[in-house]
């Protein structure tokens, strides 16, 4: 059993897409390593892997270098005895054990950094990240700016060729273009089935 000699705790950044969660989580990560703790970073998005190597990147292009995941337990099983910080990028999308993850890791004095979508396009809880954000001993909630009227912007809008997508679209999309922007919840449409698309444009 490995016995750290710092307290462990868990920090989530949350937020819509375009708030600033990746810029924040790096900036958490170069500070560490300032600090010269041990950093291991990972990034549960498989899309854009290569060679092994996937990195944590922010809209303005800072990046850092993280290990590709697809599931809670290949984090688990890649920490090393001696990592002080474990940093997780686009956690909305692991599985739900990912809450017991971090709580081990916590538990045996890690600091785990969790930045993800707290909502999905729909305005509701994306994965699971609420329980991540109750469980924690810091929560950061970052806000975009709305593309529409330049207010702060709490809702991921999604747009399927260009047009708001509806409440039943499907997640994966087969062939179209799907395009997503920060919005406020006034400027924020979910079209539901039986709605007019004219209307609510
Ligand atoms: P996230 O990880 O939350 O998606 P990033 O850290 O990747 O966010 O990018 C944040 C950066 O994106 C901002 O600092 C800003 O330069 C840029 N940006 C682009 N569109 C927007 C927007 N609508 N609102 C706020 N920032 C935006
Ligand atoms: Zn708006």
């Amino acid at each position: 059993m490995y016995h750290a000699s710092r307290t462990g705790s868990i920090e989530v950044i949350a937020g819509v897409m375009f708030s600033g969660k990746s810029e924040e989580l790096i900036r958490r990560v170069r500070r560490a390593l300032i600090a010269r703790r041990r950093v291991q970073a990972f990034k549960s998005h498989l899309d854009d892997r290569y060679g092994g190597i996937t990195r944590i990147s922010s809209h303005t292009g800072v990046e850092i270098e993280a290990g590709p995941v697809d599931t809670s337990a290949a984090i688990f099983r890649l920490v090393r005895p001696d990592t002080e910080v474990v940093a997780i990028d686009e956690a909305q999308f692991l599985d739900p054990g990912i809450v017991a993850v971090a709580t081990s890791l916590a538990e045996r004095g890690v600091r785990v950094l969790l930045a993800g979508t707290d909502t999905d396009f729909r305005g509701e809880p994306f994965g699971r990240m609420g329980e991540l954000m109750a469980i924690a001993e810091q929560v950061e909630k970052l806000q975009a700016i709305c593309v529409v009227c330049g207010d702060v912007a709490c809702r991921n809008q999604r747009l399927i060729n260009g047009r708001p997508a509806r409440w039943d679209s499907p997640t994966i999309m087969v062939g179209g273009s799907e395009t997503y922007e920060a919005r406020c919840r006034r400027c924020h449409r979910v079209p539901r089935q039986d709605e007019d698309q004219t209307r609510i444009l």
